[in-house]
């Protein structure tokens, strides 16, 4: 099979994935359901078709092997999740693992021989959904399972799947999920790091009263206090969002006694990050002050930034600029298994043009064309990797 039509055949294979799950007329595939389990058999299957040895470990997670004919070699890693949230795309994961197969039959088409093991992961748990806890599957892998995590959990079991080897590196084709390289009229992009997150609950309480008898200068609103923080997060100058927002009690004829806020505040240095929601933290204080309205200032999670690898990064540069095409260097705003992955080994990410930036959405889209680069560029940058 050529490059074109092993760009087709993941095209078709992400369509077939995406049939799929565990609810009618939806994309929704969680950690271990049926779907799940009906999702590894057939990925499992392409992986046999090309060439690998399958199994599935105790987390779920999807295990194709190439194991290298010298002896004692390591293993490096390919892949990404195969769950997805509710009402998801169809990319947003199944595309890092089938763009690995393809990539994988594409060295077996050129006679590869590798000095290292090549293992291709479908991780069973990136999204969270099943548990809100994300990055099961692959902290199952890594051995860096929380308590916490775990209690919450039915399949104790999965802590089994703790792998001692040690890997080379972990590498993931996944789409952008982000308008950038689509705005710069590129297949492919090179992700620096993975950004940081805080996510803060904040609380103001005011005074509720009667829209009419309350004079203006007299009130003490939370809603208006809660807005100008929404306005001074747009500002913050890193990527900041409010994205829920709840008045009390909610009535058209209540001055608004009682805001509650989400805010999500990341960036790919954690010092930018942490000087950014240490600033809005002091604004916040400073509005309720002049409003006379109290603040409840609460730090729900915390994670810090992780960068991509320099030196494999610096591979998939390589091997782009190889196909003629400018290197887009790019931090990812969401989070992936590499997060959980670096503990481990050296992380990198190979990022695909998706349309509009949109993901987490059926409306997800990525082209056939941009596909194919993407295998080829894994392929390549497999090789490199092999001659180093
Ligand atoms: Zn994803």
């Amino acid at each position: 099979m050529n490059e074109l039509q092993l760009s087709q055949l993941v095209m078709q294979r992400c369509d077939a994935l995406g049939k799929i799950s565990e609810e009618p007329n939806r994309l929704t595939r969680t950690f271990a359901s049926s779907a799940m389990r009906r999702a590894n058999k057939l990925v499992g299957s392409w992986m046999r078709a090309a060439g690998m040895q399958v199994r599935e470990d105790a987390a779920f997670n999807l295990l194709g092997r190439w194991n290298s004919s010298h002896r004692a070699a390591k293993t490096f890693l390919l892949g990404s999740h195969l769950d997805t949230v509710r009402d998801a795309g169809k990319y947003d994961g199944p595309l890092g693992v089938l763009t690995a197969i393809a990539a994988v039959e594409l060295l077996h088409k050129r006679g590869a021989k590798l000095p290292f093991n090549l293992e291709i992961v479908g991780f069973s748990d990136e999204e969270g959904v099943r548990y809100q806890t994300a990055y099961l599957g692959s902290n199952a892998f890594a051995g860096t399972l929380k308590s916490a995590d775990l209690a919450r959990i039915q399949e104790k079991q999965i802590v089994k799947a703790r792998r001692r080897d040690e890997f080379l590196g972990y590498a993931e084709v996944h789409i952008e999920q982000g308008p950038v390289l689509e705005a710069k009229n590129l297949p492919v992009g090179v992700v620096t790091a993975i950004a940081g997150q805080s996510r803060i609950r904040v609380e103001l309480h005011g005074v509720a009263g009667h829209a009419g008898t309350v004079p203006m200068d007299l009130r003490h609103d939370a809603l208006a206090g809660a807005a100008e923080l929404v306005l001074a997060t747009e500002r913050c100058g890193v990527t900041a969002t409010v994205g829920k927002l709840e008045v009390a009690p909610g009535a058209s004829n209540v001055i608004p006694g009682k805001a509650f806020l989400t805010l999500d505040v990341r960036h790919q240095s954690d010092a930018r990050r942490l000087a950014a929601v240490k600033s809005l933290h002091a604004k916040t204080r400073n509005i309720a002050t002049r409003r006379g309205l109290k603040l409840v200032w609460t730090p729900v999670q915390e994670n810090g930034a992780v960068q991509c690898d320099k030196k494999l990064a610096q591979i998939f540069s390589k091997c782009v600029a190889q196909r003629g095409l400018d290197v887009l260097k790019l931090p990812s705003g969401a989070g992936h298994d590499g997060v959980v992955l670096s503990q481990i080994c050296p992380v990198a990410m190979l990022f695909v043009r998706c349309k509009g930036g949109i993901s987490h959405n059926p409306a997800e889209s990525v082209k056939a064309a941009d596909v194919r680069v993407a295998i080829e560029v894994l392929a390549d940058f497999i090789l490199k990797l092999a001659e180093l």
